[in-house]
């Protein structure tokens, strides 16, 4: 997802050299909050880029297409629409703000202090979706790996918004393992799942989990013809699995030790 990676690392250095004053970024060597200072150049582009925006609505105008297409369709089961919520209908970058401009990254303690607030706006084009596929009979499930502590907030952060079928049975929220297979699978005993919607590959099909950056490449490959069609993606340029196979699943390497994995795999010209 960090697309021509050195445009972006050429950007931040130079963005960030000019007007940040939280950030102290040097050409000469890297700095250790590297890393917080791309986090918050990307939540810019999630808060004010009008191109994140229009992929947004890009995304939901084709999942409308395709349920449109879906809904002429014979089906044995009550249909359903399997979801994620954060960066795929909630908008969580004021917290990515939030900690970068204090050069730290997520940290489970104060997610929870955000998610607490339910405070999330909606991501571009979600709720109209999610409404008119209601609209249609449609069932939605929510389907994230928000904890069970979570659960009040995250319901009443979407209730706050009118999403469609926000209640205990539709919110399936992590519990033994983040992998969503075993929720997909429970939903599908009673439902036809048309189309499933999120931010992180994983949103979507087991296949693509605890990949090595490669094999996460080599996959998306064989499913291509999903994607746009049962498989909705919605932009995250601030984290996701991407983000874990680059470090290989490492959760603790310092900001320092992240940079210099991230000059491993980038291809320079
Ligand atoms: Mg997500």
């Amino acid at each position: 997802m960090l697309r021509p990676q050195k445009m972006i690392l050429a950007g931040m250095i130079i963005l960030f050299s000019a007007c940040t004053t939280t950030t102290h970024i040097t050409n000469q060597q890297p700095a250790v909050n590297d890393i917080a200072s791309a986090k918050l150049f990307m939540a810019a582009y999630q808060q004010k880029a009008a191109e994140y925006r229009a992929l947004c609505y890009q995304a939901y105008n084709i999942a409308q297409f395709r349920l449109d297409e879906f809904l002429q369709q014979p089906h044995s089961k009550p249909l359903a629409i399997m979801t994620d919520i954060d960066e795929t209908i909630l908008d969580n970058s004021p917290y990515q703000v939030h900690q970068s401009l204090q050069g730290k990254d997520y940290d489970p303690v104060t997610w929870h202090e955000w998610t607490d607030k339910a405070s999330a706006d909606t991501v571009p084009g979600a709720l109209q979706f999610f409404q008119y596929a209601a609209s249609k009979g449609v069932e939605i499930f929510y389907v994230t790996n928000r904890d069970q502590a979570e659960r009040a907030s995250t319901l009443n952060n979407l209730q706050k918004f009118n999403f469609p079928y926000v209640d205990n049975s539709h919110l399936k929220l992590m519990s033994a393992t983040s992998s969503k297979g075993l929720r997909r699978d429970s939903i599908r005993m009673t439902h036809d799942i048309i189309m499933q919607i999120g931010d992180n590959l994983n949103d979507m099909n087991t296949a693509f989990e605890k990949k090595s950056v490669d094999d996460r490449l080599q996959t998306t490959n064989q499913y291509k013809g999903e994607f746009g069609y049962r498989y909705i993606v919605i932009p995250n340029p601030s984290y996701g699995e991407w983000e874990n196979s680059f470090y290989h699943y490492k959760f603790n390497l310092t900001p320092a030790q992240k940079d210099s994995v991230l000059k491993t795999i980038v291809k320079d010209w």
